[in-house]
C-alpha cells in the first residue's frame, strides 16, 4: 500500500492528526522512535484503517508516493534536526519535509534554507487545537518553501477546521521561511493573554463582588452569547461547574501556572522588534509571579494591602452593573491584545520580508484553535476593508466597541487598584489604550534626560523630523 503521507511521532498530536487524515481518505505511513508505539497504534486506534506501520525511517520513506511527504510531530528543537539529518539521505530532490511541532520560527527559517540547498522542500507549520483539534480539525498555519504548498494543500485543507459561510478551511499558506511558525507563536502569545484576562475577570468577580462558582458559571455562560463568544469562555464556564467527590475542582488547583515557552518567545520577539506587546508580556510575567507560591504566601503575611475602610472590599453596589463592567473590561482588553498582536505581525513582516495577509490569518484562527472566537471575523473584515490598517483599534467597529466599553473598563481597573486586587493585564491594556490615544507623551522628558547625561540628541517639535539637536544642559565644559 503506497501511502499519501508519512508521519513521524505518534504522541498525542501525531496520533490524532493521522486519524484525522485517514478519516478524510488518505493513507498514512507511521513511524515513532519507540517502535512499540507503532504496533500499539496500528493494532489499537488504527486497527482496520489505512495505516502502514513502519519500524524504520527507511521503511517509512519506501512506503510513500512521490513526491514524498514526511511530516514530523515530535518534540521541538534538536529532535527535529535529528530527524531531518536522518531523512535527508533517504529522500530525493523535490520531496517534502514538514515540521508540525511548536518550533521556533528562526529554526524553521534556517531549515527551509538548508533543505532548499539540498533540493528538498520544507514546511514549518503551526498546528493548533490540542488533541481534540488534531482529531476533528485543527487550525493549520503553514510556511516555508512556497513550492511545497501545492503538494500539501489538499491534505492540510481537508483535515483543518472549517468555518461558515461556505466551509472555509482554517488553513492557508502563511508565507516564506519561518512565517508559519511565527504566526503560530503570536497565536500562542495571544492565547496567554486571553487566558490571563479571563482569569483576572474571574478573580475580581470572586473577590470584589463575591460571586460563587455557580454564579461564575452562569456569568461566563451568558458572556458566551455576547461579543466574547469563544472557546476559552465556553470551557471556563464548564470549569466552574466541575466537581469531584462533591467539591469544586477549580478551588483545589494550586495557583502556580506552568508554561512551555511560546509566550516567552513572543514577548522576547516583541522586544527585539520594538513593538509594545504589553498584554502578552504581562501574561507571561503573571505566570512567573504565580509560580513564586511559597514567597507569595510568606509576603501575604508581611506586606500590607489597602486599609479595609478604604478598599471597599464589602461590595454594596449594583452587582449586575459591575458584572457588566467586568465584561466590558475583559472585551476591551482583549481587543487591545489582538490589536497589539496584529501590529506585531505587521512589524515582523516588514523586518523579515514576509507578505502576510492579516485578514486570512484572522480566518485561520476562526476555527479549530484555542483562541477561536466569533470576533475574529471582525478582524478579517477590518483588514479586508483596509489591508494597510496601522492598528485594529482605528477600524470603526473596534473604535465603537472601545468607546462603549471604556467606562466599565476604567471602573474595574480603579476598583482593582483601590482594593489591592492584581489585574496586570487589564491595567496594561488600559495603559496602552491611553498611551496610544495620547498625542503628546512625556517622552520629551526622557529625550532631555538622555541628551543631558549621554549627548544622545533629540528632535524638536518646531523643526522637521530627522534633524537632531544637542543642548549643553549643565552649562559646563
Ligand atoms: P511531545 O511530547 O512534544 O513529543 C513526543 C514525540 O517526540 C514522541 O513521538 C517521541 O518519541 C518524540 N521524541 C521525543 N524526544 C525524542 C528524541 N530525543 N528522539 C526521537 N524522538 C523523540 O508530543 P505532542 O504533545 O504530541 O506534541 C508534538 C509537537 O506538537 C510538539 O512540538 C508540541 O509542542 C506540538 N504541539 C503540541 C500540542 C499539544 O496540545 N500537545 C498542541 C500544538 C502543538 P518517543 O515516543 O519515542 O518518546
Amino acid at each position: 500500500m503506497s501511502a499519501d503521507i508519512g508521519l513521524i511521532g505518534l504522541a498525542v498530536m501525531g496520533e490524532n492528526l493521522v486519524l484525522n487524515m485517514e478519516s478524510r481518505g488518505f493513507t498514512v505511513a507511521v513511524y515513532n522512535r519507540t517502535t512499540a508505539k507503532v504496533d500499539e497504534f496500528v493494532e489499537g486506534r488504527g486497527k482496520g484503517k489505512k495505516f502502514v506501520g513502519c519500524h524504520s525511517l527507511e521503511s517509512l520513506v519506501k512506503n510513500l508516493k512521490t513526491p514524498r511527504r514526511v511530516m514530523m510531530m515530535v518534540k521541538a528543537g534538536e529532535v527535529v534536526d535529528h530527524f531531518i539529518n536522518l531523512l535527508v539521505p533517504l529522500l530525493e530532490k523535490g520531496d517534502i519535509i514538514i515540521d508540525g511541532g511548536n518550533s521556533l520560527y528562526t529554526d524553521s527559517d534556517r531549515r527551509t534554507k538548508d533543505l532548499a540547498a539540498k533540493g528538498l522542500l520544507f514546511i514549518g507549520t503551526g498546528v493548533s487545537g490540542g488533541e481534540e483539534g488534531a482529531l476533528h480539525g485543527p487550525s493549520i498555519m503553514p510556511g516555508g518553501n512556497p513550492a511545497a504548498w501545492e503538494h500539501v494543500k489538499p491534505i492540510f485543507q481537508a483535515i483543518s477546521a472549517k468555518v461558515q459561510p461556505g466551509d472555509q478551511p482554517c488553513c492557508d499558506w502563511v508565507g516564506d521561511g519561518g512565517a508559519g511558525h511565527y504566526v503560530k507563536m503570536v497565536h500562542n502569545g495571544i492565547e496567554y493573554g486571553d487566558m490571563q484576562l479571563i482569569s483576572e475577570a474571574y478573580f475580581i468577580l470572586k473577590h470584589y463582588i463575591g460571586l460563587n462558582n455557580d454564579e461564575l458559571q452562569q456569568t461566563f455562560t451568558k458572556w458566551n452569547k455576547t461579543d466574547l463568544d469563544s472557546y476559552l469562555i465556553e470551557i471556563t464556564a464548564d470549569i466552574f461547574a466541575k466537581k469531584e467527590d462533591g467539591k469544586y475542582v477549580v478551588d483545589n488547583i494550586l495557583d502556580s501556572a506552568g508554561q512551555k515557552g511560546t509566550g516567552k518567545w513572543t514577548a522576547i520577539n516583541a522586544l527585539e522588534i520594538g513593538i509594545p506587546l504589553t498584554l502578552v508580556g504581562e501574561s507571561v510575567f503573571a505566570r512567573c509571579l504565580s509560580s513564586l507560591k511559597e514567597e507569595r504566601v510568606k509576603a501575604s503575611t508581611i506586606l500590607p494591602g489597602p486599609k479595609p475602610e478604604n478598599c471597599g472590599n464589602k461590595f454594596t453596589g449594583d452587582k449586575d452593573k459591575f458584572i457588566e463592567y467586568v465584561r466590558h473590561a475583559l472585551f476591551a482588553s482583549k481587543l487591545v491584545s489582538y490589536a497589539q498582536g496584529f501590529t506585531m505581525m505587521r512589524a515582523a513582516a516588514k523586518e523579515y520580508k514576509w507578505k502576510l495577509n492579516y485578514g486570512n490569518i484572522a480566518l485561520l484562527w476562526r476555527g479549530g484553535c484555542i483562541i477561536r472566537s466569533t470576533f475574529l471575523g471582525k478582524i478579517k473584515d477590518a483588514f479586508e476593508k483596509d489591508s494597510e490598517l496601522d492598528n485594529l483599534l482605528l477600524d470603526p467597529w473596534f473604535t465603537d466597541k472601545m468607546c462603549a466599553a471604556q467606562e466599565g473598563w476604567r471602573q474595574v481597573c480603579s476598583a482593582a487598584v483601590l482594593s489591592g486586587i492584581a489585574t496586570p493585564a487589564f491595567s496594561a491594556a488600559l495603559a496602552y489604550y491611553d498611551g496610544y490615544r495620547t498625542a503628546n507623551l512625556p517622552a520629551n522628558l526622557v529625550q532631555a534626560q538622555r541628551d543631558y547625561f549621554g549627548a544622545h540628541t533629540f528632535e524638536k517639535l518646531d523643526q522637521p523630523r530627522g534633524q537632531f539637536f544637542h543642548v549643553n544642559w549643565s552649562g559646563r565644559g
